[in-house]
């Protein structure tokens, strides 16, 4: 493939982040930065997938090094404030502090959470204020009776969901429970591959798709599966330092339509990054950038993997992951 071609594989950096708070069971993000004519690109599936997975991931990291982005149609990408599971006191303070007016709280962290939640739930209103938006976060907890029921008494003590993301593990399940309950449906779980945003449509198992360009292929491909879904959608982070999250802003902003808050202020997640400047929301939006984001040659030495096994690790994945977009070009389809 040609663009493969233009690209420093060499000269790649592999970079090493402690990470604020654990999050998927990772205390430290690592990935890679790659060179190309138009600039970085970021090269980062988590440690667990397979190289035809990272393909996908790498292919995203090509179209931005190689090509740039497609035009954007909004300058500013309003984002979420997220959650995590605590008690009610200091769920109202990261809400007030954000500055957001949509509220992510994640939700089902244990099977007696109920009780917890509605009073989180409740907290985030009295944050929010009526107009605030509030969305839950059950990462696939569930069973169906038990999503039904759980919803229901959330959106009251809500005053009103905005949705619920993927309340049940199955896309089928998710349909049931959406046809039960009157608050929108998002999947995010569900959304993984190329072609699992179209069967979830197809299902009406969902109102509203959770995307990350990051794992699809890049932001021209996220935008074509966006579009044959035809499902409102929510542009969502893959824990990306700056330059990633550029990918991200650039699919948000290049969407048709972006109705909810997406969910990409993730760099507090992170203890350090790789650009001069973090792309951080103020007062609940993130500027849209108008190049990617370029590293900073002393953020690139603070961040660097100092352990070499896993240098040669990513090299070697790198190296992996070039082969596999080679042989199968349609992951690349810029
Ligand atoms: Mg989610």
């Amino acid at each position: 493939m040609l663009a493969l071609d233009d690209i420093d594989f060499d000269g790649a950096r592999v970079y090493a982040i402690p990470m604020t708070t654990r999050f998927r069971g990772i205390t430290v993000r690592e990935g890679m930065l790659l060179r190309g004519p138009a600039g970085w690109g970021e090269f980062c599936p988590f440690p667990e997938y397979d190289d035809r997975t990272a393909a996908s991931w790498l292919a995203t990291a090509v179209e931005q090094c190689v090509l740039g982005w497609p035009e954007p149609v909004r300058e500013e990408i309003p984002v979420n404030c997220t959650v995590p599971a605590v008690v009610p006191d200091r769920a109202r303070d990261i809400v007030a502090a954000s500055g957001c007016g949509t509220a992510k709280i994640k939700i089902a962290d244990h099977a007696d959470s109920l009780a917890e939640d509605v009073a989180c739930v409740e907290a985030v209103r009295d944050a929010l204020g009526p107009s605030g938006a509030i969305r839950v976060d059950a990462n696939a907890a569930w069973d169906v009776d038990t999503a039904i029921r759980h919803i229901r008494q959330l959106d009251t003590a809500a005053g009103g969901l905005e949705y619920v993301e993927q309340p049940c593990p199955t896309i089928d399940e998710l349909a049931a429970v959406r046809r039960a309950v009157d608050v929108r449906i998002a999947a995010d779980e569900s959304i993984r591959r190329a072609e699992d945003p179209m069967r979830v449509a197809v299902a009406g198992a969902a109102d509203v798709a959770v995307i990350k360009c990051t794992p699809l292929g890049g932001v021209r491909q996220a935008l074509r599966i966006a579009e044959a879904a035809g499902l409102p959608c929510v542009v969502s982070s893959a824990l990306e330092t700056s330059v990633g999250l550029g990918a991200q802003l650039a699919l948000a902003a290049a969407l048709p339509r972006l109705d909810f808050a997406c969910g990409l202020g993730t760099t507090s997640l992170l203890r350090d990054d790789v650009v001069a400047e973090s792309l951080r929301p103020v007062d609940g939006v993130l500027p849209v950038p108008r190049t990617p984001p370029e590293p900073a040659p002393d953020r690139l030495a603070a961040v660097a993997q100092a352990d070499p096994d896993r240098v040669a690790w990513w090299r070697d994945r790198l190296h992996r992951a070039r082969a596999e977009l080679a042989k199968a070009p349609e992951k690349g389809r810029w």
